[in-house]
């Protein structure tokens, strides 16, 4: 029994250092010390031993017990010692790897021009307000003085949702809309989608304007010319020529058009200004006393302007964009260049 008590302690002893898990280390464990397992088993055998021999290897069972106790618990430290080694150099940070960049994204150039335009006339007193794009006859032309019969309201250019529903073709209903909800004096600006039936190089059927307009006492055609002066030196530079050029809307009296001296000549003459030397901006004016009376403004006691101009052209004209489809085709090399 001696022999054969010795032989399974070095048998286990060789088996426990091979065991290359936690799982098979408690199988061996329980095939030598379990109840069905190999000490019990030989340990049988003690009955037909005499009274001198059983205390004897008795003893050493226990000793034989203890030492694969002992074997086993150092090898399942050892076991898990590997295991943590392996993940720490599994789950290494190598922290000379260089970084991923995050790919930032930039703002759209009409956000950004619609930003520096609010930012302009935020500083000169303007409030900005906002007004829906589906609008009624009512604010998109009858109270601009826009009659049924005029050219404007043709079906050519104004996308109609119903007899009394457009989609607004300008900027200008807010004008009406923040009048009829507060008394003058005003100072606000506007800027929105607007849409046209209208689809080419030059136009696109959805696009961005920015209406302005300022209603107190004493307002004459100089704060109309001093305040957008103002505004195109600080947003194309003190250095570009404005000129103002007579004109005519329904909703202004007088009106003027708003030049600036080509940026791409300076004003010598080239493709983009016809030769001309200038280019067109905006459309101004002194509101007509006509607006002032459908909202129930006083126009002997007040006066004001109003100015509206498209956000894509000023956006091109300050970049250098050739095509007003690259606005809308969402291209991600040319979004990219703001
Ligand atoms: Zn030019």
């Amino acid at each position: 029994m001696k022999a054969r008590l010795q032989e399974m302690l070095d048998t286990a002893r060789t088996a426990i250092a091979v065991a290359a898990s936690e799982i098979q280390l408690q199988d061996l464990r329980v095939s030598l010390l379990g109840k069905k397992g190999t000490l019990t088993a030989i340990m049988k055998g003690m009955g037909q031993l005499t009274a001198e021999e059983r205390p004897l290897i008795g003893a050493l069972a226990n000793e034989v017990k203890s030492e694969l106790e002992t074997l086993i618990g150092m090898r399942r430290q050892e076991l898990s010692d590997e295991e943590i080694a392996s993940r720490l150099e599994r789950e290494k940070i190598d922290v000379t790897l260089p970084g991923r960049g995050t790919i930032r994204g930039s703002k759209h150039p009409i956000t950004l021009v619609t930003e520096e335009i609010t930012e302009i006339f935020t500083s000169l007193g303007f409030g900005v307000e906002e007004g829906p794009e589906v609008e009624k006859d009512f604010y998109n032309f009858e109270a601009l003085n826009i009659p049924k019969d005029h050219p404007a309201r043709d079906m050519q250019d104004t996308f109609y949702i119903s007899d009394d529903v457009v989609l607004r073709t300008h900027t200008s209903p807010v004008q009406i809309r923040t009048m009829l909800r507060q008394p003058p004096p005003v100072r606000v600006i506007a800027p929105g989608t607007v849409y046209r039936r209208d689809s080419d190089i030059t136009h696109s059927p959805m696009f961005h304007q920015v209406e302005g307009f300022l209603v107190d006492r004493n307002i004459t055609f100089g704060d109309l010319k001093g305040i957008l002066t103002t505004f195109i030196t600080q947003f194309f530079g003190e250095k570009v020529g404005v000129r103002f050029r007579p004109s005519f809307f329904p909703f202004t009296e007088p009106s003027a058009e708003v030049d600036i001296a080509c940026v791409i000549c300076g004003g010598k003459g080239c493709r983009v200004c016809k030769n001309s030397g200038w280019l067109e901006i905006l459309g101004s004016g002194m509101i007509d006393p006509e607006v002032f009376k459908s909202v129930d403004y006083d126009a002997s006691a007040y006066s004001g302007f109003a100015f509206g101009m498209g956000l894509e052209r000023v956006a091109m004209l300050k970049y250098g964009v050739n095509d007003l489809r690259l606005f809308f085709e969402n291209d991600l090399r040319f979004l990219r260049q703001f």
